[in-house]
């Protein structure tokens, strides 16, 4: 065993303090020291305060902010079509579904129950990235309270949240998200259905991805026409 380890060299106690740094006539009183802290403080009272007087004051989180996450209600329905990709995806098994089908609506399927176990959520997003429809997102509700464990698994109820409250998140999604992915591989728009789905409008599913790519710039273009006049 090397000889320093079985006895140290500088220890205060050992009799033979030789590394120890010498302290002067005013360190030894200790008190310049504690003004020193005292002052420190004093400074900091004054400068800009960073906290909250929560709950009375709440936190307006930015777009970015993963809170819980919601299903996104498009037109007085879920956008979500029950694929399961994010039950898949969910790294604590937070997500379970039922799907099922209603073949008068052209969406065709849908979920017959949604639920998110809260408890076990670890916000971490992943659900809404591999989200193919933009259904499910992260919104900015950040406080969460439970009274029992039955309370804390949130249904369809709980977690259908419109598009309107939920327009920053969708907006950030589709700037940032699009262009993060445009660092991977070639992006184009084109090819996000996302992008070109103009979702305020019935679906029409008999047009090609490729009609609904005119048919969205023809109406962009008609939108930009009617701000100009
Ligand atoms: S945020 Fe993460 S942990 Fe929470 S439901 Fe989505 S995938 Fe699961
Ligand atoms: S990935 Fe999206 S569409 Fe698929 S089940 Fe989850 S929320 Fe629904």
């Amino acid at each position: 065993m090397p000889e320093n380890l079985e006895k140290p060299i500088t220890n205060a106690l050992n009799g033979n303090p030789s590394g120890e740094r010498k302290l002067n006539f005013l360190e030894k009183l200790y008190l310049p020291e504690i003004f020193k802290g005292m002052w420190y403080t004093l400074k900091q009272m004054f400068q800009p305060k960073f906290t909250m007087q929560y709950p009375e004051e709440r936190f307006d989180p930015p777009a970015i902010f993963r809170g819980r996450p919601v299903l996104v209600e498009d037109n007085g329905q879920e956008r979500c079509v029950a694929c399961g990709l994010c039950a898949r995806a969910c790294p604590p098994l937070a997500i379970s579904m039922q799907a099922s089908e209603n073949s008068d609506d052209p969406k065709e399927r849908y979920p017959n129950f949604f639920e998110i176990n809260m408890l076990r959520c670890i916000y971490c997003g992943y659900c809404e990235e591999v989200c193919p429809e933009e259904a499910i997102v992260m919104s900015k509700d950040y406080d969460l309270v439970f009274a029992s464990r039955e309370e804390a698994v949130y249904d369809k109820s709980k977690l259908l949240v419109s598009k309107e409250e939920l327009k920053e998140r969708l907006d950030y999604l589709r700037e940032y998200k699009n262009r993060q992915f445009g660092q991977f591989w070639n992006f184009d728009e084109e090819n996000n259905i996302h992008s070109v789905r103009n979702r305020d409008k019935r679906w029409e599913t008999s047009l090609s991805l490729v009609e609904m790519i005119e048919e969205q710039r023809r109406e962009e273009g008609h939108q930009t026409e009617l701000k100009r006049n």
